[in-house]
């Protein structure tokens, strides 16, 4: 790790806080969960997700339901139509493969093979899978959405033009111990202070060091 990067994460863990590892949901939950939140707020996605688990209370009871009657149940976390057919699609994936409806055995792998199971489902991209690892499994992989790629990018940390690329690189950048903590404080930053239109650059503790401050200021 640089210097540059050790005290990046140092100055973001004193402002933020150092946030401990606890799973949020069980693996399949968490990606359904995932699949939801694209393109939306995590109030929406939540909001749907409560919803699905309410009226569908096994993931069994969920693979015989009409997709349609899913995507109404799911329709305040937006894409509805689209965000049914894929989760339908790979909860009947991982039954056809597994025999039931359940990925706590992705514990037993590592975290590459762990990747490569889930993006082989069709809508499970680098990101839901890398959610899935971290949050189910604490596996050291560093899930990166807009505001991630937006603020690391900003930093120069990394200079990509995709999350996918920017997620990539992460994996080298930072320590595994810090990725989870690190991926909630990034984002905390990305939406209270490097905020996508109007970062609020003159009061951010990062300045003296972030590469668009400079560039932008000729500090
Ligand atoms: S200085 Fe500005 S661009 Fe750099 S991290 Fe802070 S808010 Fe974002």
């Amino acid at each position: 790790m640089t210097t540059k990067i050790s005290v990046f994460i140092s100055r973001i863990n004193t402002h933020y806080g150092e946030q401990k590892w606890t799973r949020w949901r069980e693996p399949v939950g968490e990606l359904v969960r995932t699949i939801l939140s694209q393109n939306t707020t995590d109030k929406n996605s939540l909001k749907a997700y409560a919803n699905l688990i309410k009226k569908y209370p096994t993931w069994e009871d969920l693979i015989l339901a009409e997709e349609k009657e899913i995507a109404e149940i799911i329709r305040s976390g937006g894409l509805a139509n689209i965000k049914a057919k894929k989760i339908k699609k790979a909860l009947i994936e991982i039954k056809q493969q597994r025999g039931t409806i359940d990925l706590e055995f992705l514990a037993n792998f590592d975290v590459q093979k762990a990747e490569e199971y889930l993006v082989s489902f069709d809508g499970v991209g680098p990101k839901t899978a890398a959610c899935v690892l971290i949050f189910s499994f604490n596996f050291p992989i560093m899930p990166v959405d807009t505001h991630v790629h937006r603020v690391c990018n900003r930093l120069g940390m990394v200079s990509t033009k995709s999350r996918e690329k920017t997620q990539e690189l992460m994996k080298s950048l930072i320590p595994s111990e810090e990725m989870y903590n690190f991926h909630l404080n990034i984002i905390e930053h990305g939406r209270k202070v490097c905020k996508a239109g109007k970062p609020r650059c003159s009061e951010c503790f990062l300045n003296d060091l972030c590469a668009f401050y400079t560039v932008t200021t000729g500090k």
